[in-house]
């Protein structure tokens, strides 16, 4: 199992499926031969483009809402509209597939 970042193991299966699915590939075999070789290729992309910035800034600045304060409800008890489709993003990045 490897130990990169959700997103980037997102990334890297991404590619691995086209890459399968273009070479007439088994997918999960590809995965299982090259899975390091993948990982490896889409850390670099991720990297290249500051996305793993761009994510901790996003956790920043929603951890810094004006409105609940990272809580993610405000004092209603209702879900902070401002941040939540942040923390949202946010999920899609770290929950893993
Ligand atoms: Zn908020």
């Amino acid at each position: 199992m490897s130990t990169a970042h959700p997103m980037v193991e997102k990334a890297a299966r991404a590619w691995c499926k086209r890459h399968a699915e273009a070479c007439g590939l088994d997918e999960a075999t590809l995965w299982a031969e090259r899975e390091a070789g993948f990982i490896t290729e889409a850390q670099a992309a991720l990297e290249a483009c500051g996305a793993m910035e761009l994510l901790d800034l996003a956790r920043r600045f929603a951890s810094e809402c004006g409105d609940c304060a990272g809580t993610r409800v405000l004092p209603d008890d209702e879900p902070c509209g401002e941040c939540t489709f942040i923390w949202d993003v946010i999920a899609l990045t770290e929950v893993r597939s």
